[in-house]
Parts: structure tokens; sequence; C-alpha cells
């Protein structure tokens, strides 16, 4: 069962379970392809409901990470680390300095095959601890929730061309989720002049995004708002058979990762005409800063190499979508099958 999900362009090359029970850490590690190069991918922490879970996750999100910088024309493959979070009422509760210490010799014991960097509950306090016993993270000057929003913004233009041509009628765009991403997406359409409806569950983040002309709804409604486009930038999974029979946008694109609950939601969205542009394309700003960075420094002509990069999402969704189109197939398919090519070439 294990050894059966492993396969060039599918599955992993090596997935390590790290529990180091004197500091409360229990991981799962997973590296997905390194057939372009080394493998990059953050380390998510949060609570899994079963081992299995955290496992599956593991495993689609570094899947979805070798995808990614494929797509991206990035020379790297795709990992990602989980770190199981107990209960809030277990006891005791990790030391989680300790713990990101522990993690971080386990990812420098792999010499640089992984590199790994931020992602939903590890941010730059984490990084530091895993930064004293490994060189192989994203540097901390990198801002992977700017460089992910430029790159959904960069995606938007795109799905603008298709839903409305040259013309540039009133657009409304409603956020999920006001975070890192959300929240400078939000601040850059708003520049444009982009009517932004958002919700978050978090009252700071909503009452700062207030700020910015962004028109505050409840978390409950924002996926059946009328809209353009809606733009997940909360947690993944939040498109599955009844949110879909709810929506009431034309498009969706977002960086959250995996959005789609299961495959057959791709085709859900294609039923109700609702072009869905794929969170691996949209989303990997953070990473292309994250690769060119580690490989290439950190002087002013790289981060320009990074912006034109991540400008250049807009391209690689047009062609997707172009073929989707042509090919009367869900765009996350063509995605899919260009990305699974790249690796496999
Ligand atoms: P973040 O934690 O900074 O922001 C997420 C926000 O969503 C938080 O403010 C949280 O309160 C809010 N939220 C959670 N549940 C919600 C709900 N049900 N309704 C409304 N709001 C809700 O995270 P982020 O870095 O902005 O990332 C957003 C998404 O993009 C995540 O799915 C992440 O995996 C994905 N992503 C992020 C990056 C990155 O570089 N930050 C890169 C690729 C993908």
């Amino acid at each position: 069962m294990l050894f059966a999900r492993s396969g060039p362009g599918r599955g992993y090359e090596r997935l390590l379970v790290v529990q180091r029970p004197a500091v409360g850490l229990r991981a799962i590690l997973a590296v997905s392809s390194t057939r372009r190069g080394p493998a990059f991918g953050g380390i998510r922490r949060r609570w899994y409901a079963s081992e299995a879970e955290a496992l599956d996750d593991a495993l689609a999100l570094a899947e979805a990470m070798s995808h990614k910088c494929a797509l991206a024309g990035l020379p790297a493959g795709g990992a990602k680390t989980v770190v199981l979070r107990p209960a809030p009422e277990a006891e005791p509760q990790p030391d989680w300095n300790a713990a990101y210490e522990a993690l971080g010799a386990e990812v420098a014991a792999l010499h640089g095959m992984y590199v790994c960097g931020p992602d939903l509950g590890t941010g730059e306090a984490e990084l530091a601890a895993v930064r004293r016993t490994c060189a192989f993270v994203n540097p901390a000057d990198n801002d992977a929730g700017a460089s992910t929003a430029a790159g959904v913004h960069a995606g938007l233009r795109a799905v603008w061309r298709v839903l409305d041509g040259p013309s540039r009628a009133a657009r409304t765009v409603a956020i999920q989720g006001l975070g890192a991403v959300g929240g400078a997406l939000a601040a850059a359409l708003r520049r444009e002049g982009v009517e932004v409806l958002g919700a978050d569950v978090d009252p700071a983040t909503c009452r700062a995004a207030a700020a910015l002309g962004v028109r505050i709804v409840e978390p409950a409604a924002v996926l059946t708002l009328p809209c353009d486009v809606l733009v997940p930038c909360a947690a993944g999974h939040v498109l599955d058979a009844a949110t879909i029979a709810g929506l009431r946008c034309r498009a969706v694109c977002g960086s959250a990762n995996n959005q789609l609950a299961t495959p057959q939601d791709a085709r859900r969205l294609h039923a109700r005409g609702i072009l869905h542009a794929p969170d691996v394309v949209v989303s990997a700003g953070a990473v292309i800063e994250g690769v060119l960075t580690v490989q290439q420094g950190r002087d002013a002509s790289v981060r320009a190499r990074v912006r034109e990069a991540i400008a250049a999402i807009e391209g690689t969704l047009g062609a997707v979508l172009d073929e989707a189109a042509r090919m009367g197939q869900p765009p996350t398919a063509v995605a899919r099958a260009r990305a699974q090519r790249l690796l496999e070439a």
C-alpha cells in the first residue's frame, strides 16, 4: 500500500516518519520528486484527526509541490512536511522550539535533497529554530505571503482575459481568508479599484482589511456571494459537491492548496460553467521566490528575476486555460497532465 503509491511523477521518493517523544515532535516528511532538482516545500503544523489523514495530506501536498515547480518551469521538485499538533488539552504540550530544532536536524540529514520553508502553522519564529540545526531552509528575508499574492494577482489577469476579453468591465472579487496572501492581494486589488468582498474568522484581520476598503462579510456567506471571481485563501478542500452547488461566481482563482475536495469536483465546476484556475499554477509565487533565492542568491538582479517569474504565471495560466477550452476539459485536468509530462520527460 505504501510502496504502490510511488513512481515517477507520482507518489513519493522518500517518506520519513519522525518521532522525538522527549520534545513532543511527531512529523511526516514526504519528498515527492527530485527528478527536476532538489525538492522544495513548506512545513505545515496542524491538528489531524488521524495519522492516516496526516499521511494523505503530506503526500498530496508534496505531489502538488512537484507539479507546481514543474509548471512554473523551476529546476526543482516537491516535498512537504506535516507536523502533527496534539489536541489543545493534551498534556504535556510539545516543546516547539526543541521540536523544530529536531526537525531541522532531520532535514539537514537529507543533505539538500529537501529545502524547507513556511506553511500554515509554521512562520518565521519556527523557521528560526529550524535554521539552528539546518542550512536547507528558505531565506529569512523572503516574503512568501507577498510573493504568493503577486502570483494570484498575475493569475487573475489571465482569468479576466478569459471572462471579459479586453474589456475593463467593473469587477468584484470575494476573498476567503484575509491573512498573509489574501490580505496582500486585497490591498493590491483595492489599489486598482476592484471591489473586494472579504471574510476571515479572525476579527483583527477583518479590521485591518476593512481599513483597506474591503467590504467584510460573514465567513459562512463568502462562498455563495454573487461576484466575478471567488478567491480561496484560507484552507484547502473548500470546493466540494455542496459548496460548488451554491457558488454564484464566474471563476475561482485562489492560493489555497488542493482546493478541490475530490477530483470529481473539477468536473462539477466545469459542468456549472465556472472557470477554475488550478491552484498548482496560481499559488507558485512563494516557491518561485524560494527556489530562485536559494539557488541564485538574493541580490537585486535575482529579486528582479523573481518578480518576472511570478508575473509569468499569467502566461502559464493563460496557456492552461486556452488548452482546457480547446479540449473541453477542466483546467485542473490539463494542468495535471502537463505537470506529469514535465515530470516524466
Ligand atoms: P494565513 O494563515 O496567513 O491566512 C489564512 C487566513 O484564513 C487567516 O487569517 C485565517 O484566520 C483565515 N481563515 C481560516 N479559516 C477561515 C474560514 N473558514 N473562513 C474565512 N477565513 C478563514 O495563510 P496564508 O499564508 O495567507 O495562506 C493562505 C492559503 O494559501 C493557505 O491555504 C496556504 O496553504 C496557501 N498558500 C500559501 C502560500 C504562502 O506563501 N503563504 C503559498 C502557497 C499556498
